[in-house]
């Protein structure tokens, strides 16, 4: 791992700066943190100062309480701070609402820790913005060339049509509670979708959240009719765990989907029961990845979590070195 082990390296805790006496979204508690984005194995409670954007401090607030560190910092995107004598940088990374890639810069070093991101279109948050380094550390948890998303705006026409053939029946459509279901509804949106969209319980708050912070959701209304045979055709967005459960028996012969690159896999879908996958991804697919890495050319490419095997081999070919960090407590996606 280089003499960049100087400006960070891999502890049980997670990736550590020395210099800056920092760690970047760690796993367990430590005195000073800096967080790419709001999802819980990302941004976890307890830590002394979290460094984040606000969009990820309001997140981290909403779900872990005011009190989820000591102290916090917010940071702009683009904004210079100064930690030890190393610069961090926050940049938009593409994947949810407030989420960031890290930048390190000390002495000559530009180190990039993409954190979770994608490069797809998202109505829902900037679009990720390549940084030149030195040291590339990506994430991979889609990282086989099996994986090569749809365009998700297609996705959400098969949908919509699957809406009008079935008039008398529920649409559930299982979402992750931050990004995944406000960028379904925001893309239902943009395909000119403009009737009432039903929610579980579960997202209400990281919708009022995104609306709060502008993005437009248009209208939404609590899914909580009991009646037998509720809301038939009309779409309800709901956690992945609900589209299965004795929950979704209340709507009308509901047709169960769900939205999320994993629907790729086949053996997946089905374990869930899902009879209309979706393949709607926040993370970078396979071309996504390497068109990164590609662009980038560090010196040195490190990978967090996921499937890391397909791009150490892709980045020996293309004469990038490259290590699999293999951090453990980062999760597949969140549920
Ligand atoms: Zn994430
Ligand atoms: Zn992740």
């Amino acid at each position: 791992m280089s003499g960049f082990r100087q400006l960070l390296r891999n502890t049980p805790e997670g990736l550590y700066c020395p210099p800056g006496d920092f760690h970047i979204d760690p796993v367990r508690p430590v005195p000073h943190a800096v967080i790419t984005h709001g999802h819980s194995d990302h941004a976890r409670s307890g830590h002394g100062t979290v460094l984040a954007t606000s969009e990820t401090l309001a997140i981290m607030a909403a779900r872990h309480g005011e009190d989820f560190a000591a102290g916090s910092q917010a940071a702009r995107y683009g904004e210079k701070i100064s930690r030890g004598g190393v610069g961090v940088t926050l940049v938009p990374a593409g994947h949810v609402l407030g989420s960031a890639q890290a930048v390190l810069r000390w002495k000559d070093i530009t180190a990039v820790i993409s954190g979770d991101y994608k490069r797809r279109h998202d109505p829902t948050c900037p679009p990720f913005e390549p940084v030149a380094c030195n040291l590339f550390v990506s994430e991979a948890t889609f990282g086989l060339p099996v994986f090569h998303f749809p365009n998700a705006a297609d996705e959400v026409a098969r949908l919509l049509k699957s809406v009008a053939l079935f008039p008398q029946r529920t649409h559930l459509v299982g979402a992750y509670a931050l990004g995944k279901a406000q960028r379904i509804i925001a893309l239902l949106r943009q395909a000119g979708y403009e009737r009432t969209l039903y929610v579980h319980g579960a997202l209400a708050s990281m919708n009022a959240l995104y609306q709060a912070h502008g993005v437009a959701l248009g209208r939404l209304a609590p899914a909580t009719d009991a009646a037998r045979n509720a809301l038939p055709g009309e779409i309800v967005i709901a956690p992945p765990s609900a589209i299965a459960d004795k929950w979704a028996r209340r709507f009308a012969d509901p047709i169960p989907a769900f939205a999320s690159g994993w629907m790729m896999v086949r053996a997946r879908a089905r374990q869930r029961h899902v009879e209309l996958p979706l393949v709607v991804s926040d993370h970078a697919d396979w071309d996504e990845l390497t068109l990164t890495a590609g662009e980038l050319k560090p010196e040195e490419l490190w990978i967090t979590h996921g499937n890391e095997e397909a791009l150490l081999r892709w980045a020996a070919l293309n004469s990038i070195p490259a290590t699999a960090l293999e951090i453990a407590g980062y999760e597949d996606e969140e549920e």
